[in-house]
């Protein structure tokens, strides 16, 4: 079983009419919703009103991949609680970074740069291009695939040049965006996915959702926990 943490911030502005209208439990509740159908998952919840802003290392040692919602509360989260995340994927954990989280401390810790990014919030149609067919994350996906309202997001995004650019989203209103996007840090690997702004309901959507199911099998760990010690002192391998 791949043991998954839905994490959303969850704070007051998640909580308006506006955005209760659309996920009335919370953006955590509805992507747990669906990754709960799938018989390989076990998922669980946490937000910043839990327990070390509900990064504890308690959770994230019992956690194979991480899912980590953001948008407005990103100072919340201490640089200690982002070092835990931080070094949790560098020994083994995976985590997908959805949305607004390029501004979050364990994005930028994890890949070194700022996250910056153009935006617009203009409700505009944006159509998701694959661009690697034969990745794990892009399978069971039509080539290309539409949202009918989105946040704009767009270039220049900066991160690192990505391992993997497995989707490309382009808008209504002409700017285009790497939408999708593969890193390995350590043992761990990192997916990012643009879309998924609180007010317009895409983690409904089920190519949306495909896409996140198969970003949590892609990013599960490939070691046990068990061997993901940092610094093991060891014997040497000949004679000395
Ligand atoms: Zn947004």
């Amino acid at each position: 079983m791949i043991k998954v943490t839905v994490w959303n911030e969850y704070g007051e502005k998640q909580k308006r009419e506006e955005v209760a209208k659309v996920y009335p439990a919370g953006i955590h509740a509805a992507i747990a919703e669906f990754l709960d159908k799938e018989k390989d998952i076990e998922v669980k919840t946490s937000t910043l009103q839990d327990d070390e802003r509900g990064l504890s290392q308690a959770l994230l040692d019992g956690t194979d991949v991480l899912i980590y919602w953001a948008h407005c509360y990103h100072d919340k989260v201490s640089f200690e609680d982002s070092a835990r995340v931080v070094d949790a994927v560098n020994r083994g954990m995976g985590v997908i970074f959805l949305h607004s989280a390029h501004k979050a401390k364990p994005f930028t810790g994890l890949l070194g740069t700022s996250g910056y990014l153009e935006w617009r919030e203009a409700a505009e149609k944006e159509r998701l291009f694959v661009t690697e067919p034969g990745h794990e994350i892009a399978a069971g996906l039509p080539l290309h695939f539409e949202i009918e309202h989105e946040e704009m997001y767009g270039e220049p995004f900066d991160i690192p040049n990505p391992e993997a650019t497995v989707f490309i989203g382009w808008y209504k209103g002409g700017n285009v965006f790497r939408s999708g996007v593969c890193y390995t840090r350590g043992r761990g690997r990192v997916f990012y996915f643009q879309p998924g702004h609180e007010t317009y309901g895409n983690y409904y959507l089920p190519n949306i959702q495909r896409v996140i199911v198969n970003a949590v099998r892609w990013a599960s760990p490939r070691t046990h926990a068990s061997e993901r010690n940092s610094c093991p002192n060891v014997a040497p391998l000949e004679e000395i």
